[in-house]
Parts: C-alpha cells; structure tokens; sequence
C-alpha cells in the first residue's frame, strides 16, 4: 500500500482489521458482523475497491472493537475464506491469523436441495463436509449433494 493510500484509511489505535477481502464482498461482511447482538452500534470503516498485490481490488473493514465472536470470525469464514483478521493494540498488530476454509460445517447453512430431508425436519441439524479445498465445495451428509460455498445460505439457529 502507498502513502496516498494510507490517507483513506484511517490508522487505528484500538481495534480490528478485517483485510484481504475480495473486492465486492466487504458490504456482505459488514452486514454479517452487523447481524449479530451487540455488533450493530460499533464504529466501522469499510473501504472498498483498494489496490492490492495479492488480489488486484480488495475490500478491508476497521472495527473500533476488542474481540470478535469466533461464531462471527467462522461466519465470515464462510462467506470470504482468505481474509484475514488483524488485533490492533496501540497502533500495532499484536495477533494476526488468516481464516481457512472449514472442513465442516454443522448446522451453519441450509441444503439447497429442497428434496434433502433437513428442509421437511428442521430439528435435524445439517453437515456438510468439505470435498474440494481448492474450489469450496461441500457435499451435504444427508442427501450427499455437492454445493459451492457460495451457494450456500446460511441458517440461523435459535440460540
Ligand atoms: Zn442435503
């Protein structure tokens, strides 16, 4: 990142950066983290459409936040597995960890097979497992098709 870069985003004394996000999918993240209790009133950055070396554009979020969920780290694992999540601690990263593809995912998504049996009973909790790392795809355990990440919709369970 160049200096002039550097004037649109804000450095941060206290908080979280969410970087490597590919371009487009920064507002999706922001809407996840937002979904979840006590993440609606935290003060976020998003900048959108930054240069990157790695991925050409990418999106980044800074969270005025000291911990996030591991429920919210795995649901945007999800959503855009590559990113990673920084800790900013007195202007410096102190932690630091690049989110992985799951391999499994229990009872996060729903089957978009609408024949698959979790869609008639709904206590039964879905599994899928991760069958290509390189592509995300997941093949449900109860009907055994095979999905990409990306089409997978996610399930909130009552808690
Ligand atoms: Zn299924």
């Amino acid at each position: 990142m160049n200096d002039s870069q550097l004037l649109y985003i804000p450095k941060i004394r206290q908080g979280i950066v969410i970087d490597h996000v590919p371009a487009g999918l920064g507002i999706q993240v922001l809407t996840v983290i937002r979904s979840y209790p006590g993440m609606k009133d935290i003060v976020v950055t998003l900048g959108i459409n930054y240069k990157s070396s790695k991925l050409g554009t990418k999106d980044m979020l800074k969270l005025k936040t000291t911990e996030l969920d591991d429920e919210i780290v795995n649901h945007i694992a999800l959503i855009a597995p590559g990113v990673s999540i920084k800790r900013i601690t007195d202007y410096d990263v102190d932690k630091r960890f690049t989110l992985q593809v799951p391999e499994s995912i229990v009872n996060k998504v729903k089957c978009r097979n609408p024949n698959c049996i979790t869609n008639f009973e709904t206590n039964l909790a879905t599994l899928f497992t991760l069958v290509d790392a390189e592509k995300h795809k997941f093949r449900c355990k109860h009907c055994e098709r095979i999905f990409d990440l990306q089409e997978l919709e996610f399930r909130f369970v009552k808690r």
